[in-house]
């Protein structure tokens, strides 16, 4: 049937890390054992205080709409960790997706152009067009920041320069004096820069993370994304939220008010509970993710030529070696869950072409056993 639905959506195409976790839950609903090396979610269970602080805010019947910014009491906590910023500089989002779906909404006009880093996470760029913008890909050398060839990617129309890291899906790290650059170039030219530090626990080189909030001069022209999702392994809460002047604050709020609304309020109390836990519960996971790296490291250069992830939970190795065998990573992705039953995500959706994406998020004996089954079928 041809349904007369609009070119903007008809230009979309589904979450390529989303729609795997589907087939997989139908794949294991028909009792296939597969082994999922695709989705980026922490395995850690999400902190008895966090739990105890949202069932005991549903037990007092905090169940009801809040505030369409967040709740007044986790904006003043996590505007205590960005200098100069009370709660007019914090919007809470449903996931750190969903305040970047709405930032391109806030400053695309049509035809604004963001310039995007690749390889980069699924969504950002079908967000973009989503907003009438138009997504500039720039590639990275070696997985890190091309300054150059960013600057001169900024034209006229653009808006925004865009980088995350540590990064989904290279793992690469940028270096502080990279960051820095980017920014003033930003800064000079009147641009945007977009920081998404949805991985900024989870510096696995040491504890090197930089943002760029902490250069004071660029924060007029800077957004700050953050998520609870990995850092707190509470992906399901759906909390994330963007840091950036007043006025960009109070403009994504309008447009959350006819969206969502306020994100789940109770959710809300278990991430003010996660605030208050202390470092050493990330330190552990951020030393555990790092153990992981190294093995999952040496088992995928067993296999593949693939570059050491210094943060974040992905590894993105090349499929050159069996080039003869198939023509992209959609391909060799597609035979790995046939054959081996192990997910991974193709290349293809991070414009990673010839590559795969697969992650550590999940580790122990289910990581193991994943690449152990990947060798057995790809062995010649
Ligand atoms: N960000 C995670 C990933 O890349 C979760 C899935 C998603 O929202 O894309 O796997």
């Amino acid at each position: 049937m041809n349904l007369p639905l609009t070119e903007r959506i008809n230009r979309i195409e589904p979450s390529g890390t989303v729609q795997l976790t589907a087939i997989l839950q139908d794949l294991r609903a028909r009792g296939i054992d597969v082994i999922d090396m695709a989705v980026g979610e922490p395995d850690f269970p999400v902190d008895a205080a966090i739990v105890a602080a949202t069932s005991k805010a549903l037990d007092r019947g905090q169940t009801r709409y809040g505030p369409v910014g967040g709740l007044p009491a986790l904006r003043d906590r996590l505007a205590e960790d960005f200098e100069g910023c009370d709660q007019r500089n914090i919007i809470v989002t449903n996931g750190a997706k969903q305040a970047l779906y709405m930032l391109f909404q806030v400053l695309c006009e049509k035809g604004a152009e963001i310039i995007i880093p690749t390889p980069c996470w699924v969504s950002f760029s079908h967000q973009v067009k989503l907003a009438g913008g138009q997504p500039i890909l720039v590639p990275t050398r070696d997985h890190q920041l091309d300054i150059a060839a960013v600057e001169s990617a900024i034209g006229p129309r653009t808006v925004a320069v865009l980088i995350n890291s540590p990064n989904n899906p290279t793992g690469a790290v940028y270096p502080p004096e990279v960051i820095a650059a980017v920014g003033r170039i930003c800064r000079d030219k009147g641009v945007w820069l977009i920081s998404d530090e949805a991985y900024q626990a989870f510096d696995l080189g040491g504890n090197t993370f930089f943002s760029p909030f902490s250069i004071g001069t660029l924060r007029e022209r800077l957004i700050v994304v953050r998520s609870f999702s990995k850092t707190y392994a509470m992906t399901g809460f759906r909390i994330g939220y963007a840091v950036a002047p007043a006025a960009v604050i109070e403009a994504l709020s309008r447009l959350q008010s006819h969206l969502s609304g306020n994100v789940c309020t109770f959710a809300q109390h278990g991430a003010l509970a996660a605030l208050d836990l202390p470092n050493e519960t990330i330190e552990t996971q951020r030393r555990a993710y790092m153990r992981r790296r190294d093995r999952a490291f040496e088992l995928t250069r067993a296999l593949f030529d693939c570059r050491r992830p210094e943060g974040a939970f992905y590894l993105l190795p090349s499929i050159k070696p069996y080039a003869g065998r198939f023509k992209s990573g959609i391909d060799m992705a597609g035979w790995l869950l046939e054959k081996a039953h192990v997910a991974v995500v193709p290349g293809e959706h991070f414009f990673a072409p010839g590559h795969l994406r697969m992650s550590f998020a999940v580790g122990g004996k289910l990581m193991e056993e994943g690449f152990q089954r990947m060798q057995e079928v790809l062995a010649p």
